[in-house]
């Protein structure tokens, strides 16, 4: 896309909802084509004066993405898609120094820690989880592993503990490790962490930027083209986990509404969390959006415009009760991942297994964009339907 007249200062929003402003030069069309050659003409002097060569190097619609991305951390550095979050996650690990060490959160996205936990030894990479709520857990570990590392994930999933990223930014720097935050579940709308002082956000872009549960891709955006930056992105044209120019264009369009739907989906869970905090079948409601809960002044400090649009719910009765919660929904649909249009919601200990840190009476809720008095009606006759059963 050539020609755009937005002005260079419009916020992430705008340049978000005009998919990053423009218009095909060949055509006049409003939107881009989506181009998926492979390969592209090299000039007479055998240079490549249209900036393209190969579709592993680079593609004018993943490039068009990536330059919303950047807009929305407000990064000076580049922003990478990949073809998952895990992919883009794993990516930043492997750019890293080896022998690589890092610090993780102990409940943290767990396909991620898994890897980890299970798969980094092979790579070099030798990971220590810690409970950042403590100060003195973060301070210890920094001085007994030396990471290359710090890993954050605020809100984090699926307890929505709340780290406060300037803090562990300013210990974590001056231990001269980088900080890396996975910010999937806060999005742009509500927090920056680039402004924040982490040194690269990552996110699933699977779930609220593209917001349609039609793709799978993931995120690296980096606050300066330093050496780490420079390393994932020559990684990427070597191995190529590269997002297609198709669903390069679907997230595109996505991200037109990004601000709409997360505004909406926060106020959503805002509302379910309130609905449901002193519900006689629920033992706890866990929403960092509430006064109280632990971590919401921290999060009311560096979250704008509302909490995020996820929320968990610990059913009376244990794992049994929670599972016939689940069984008994007829908007909410049971299915994993979040951040998509339709309200999901899951019983992460079953999917996480034996050593996981989620309590088994736990349901984590995606709040979507239907009815919010419809989801709290569902909500409440499931329970009803639970507790006769
Ligand atoms: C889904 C998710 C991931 C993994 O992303 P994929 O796109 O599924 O590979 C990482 N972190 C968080 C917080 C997630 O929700």
């Amino acid at each position: 896309m050539h020609n755009s007249q937005l002005p260079d200062d419009v916020s992430g929003e705008t340049f978000a909802a005009q998919g990053g402003g423009g218009h095909d030069p060949e055509t006049g069309a409003v939107l881009p084509a989506v181009q998926f050659a492979t390969t592209f003409l090299r000039d007479p002097d055998n240079g490549y004066s249209s900036g393209y060569s190969y579709r592993r190097d680079d593609n004018p619609n993943v490039r068009q993405a990536e330059a919303v991305l950047k807009r929305l951390e407000a990064a000076e550095g580049p922003a990478l898609l990949y073809s998952s979050g895990m992919s883009a996650a794993i990516s930043l690990f492997l750019a890293l120094p080896t022998p690589t060490r890092i610090l993780a959160p102990e409940v943290m996205y767990w396909g991620l820690r898994q890897w980890l936990k299970l798969d980094g030894p092979r790579h070099g990479i030798e990971a220590t989880f810690v409970d950042f709520s403590h100060p003195d857990a973060l301070a210890t570990a920094l001085d007994e592993t030396k990471p290359h590392l710090v890993w954050l994930e605020t809100p984090g999933n699926p307890m929505w503990n709340i780290t406060d990223i300037r803090s562990v930014a300013t210990q974590a720097h001056a231990a001269g490790a980088l900080v890396g935050c996975d910010s999937t579940v806060a999005t742009p709308v509500h927090t920056q962490p680039l402004s924040l002082g982490a040194d690269v956000v990552m996110h699933s872009v699977s779930k609220y930027l593209n917001g349609h549960s039609d793709i799978i891709a993931g995120a690296l955006v980096f606050a300066e083209n330093g050496p780490v930056a420079q390393e994932a992105a020559r990684n990427r044209r070597a191995m190529g986990p590269n997002l297609s120019p198709m669903e390069a264009m679907l997230l595109l369009r996505g991200m037109r509404t990004l601000h709409l739907r997360v505004r909406h989906q926060s106020a959503a869970a805002l509302a379910i969390a309130q609905h449901f905090q002193n519900h006689v079948r629920i033992a706890e409601v866990l929403y960092p959006g509430l006064p109280g809960r632990p971590g919401h002044n921290i999060a009311a400090n560096q979250m704008t415009d509302g909490f995020g649009g996820m929320l968990s719910i610990r059913v009376k009765g244990g794992a049994t009760a929670a599972i016939a919660v689940a069984a008994h929904t007829r908007i909410w649909t049971r299915a994993t991942s979040l951040g998509g249009i339709e309200s999901l919601l899951e019983h992460r200990a079953s999917i996480e297994g034996a050593g996981t840190p989620v309590p088994d009476d736990l349901l984590r809720l995606s709040a979507g964009l239907e009815d919010v008095d419809d989801l709290i009606a569902d909500l409440e006759q499931a329970l009803d339907i639970s507790a006769q059963t």
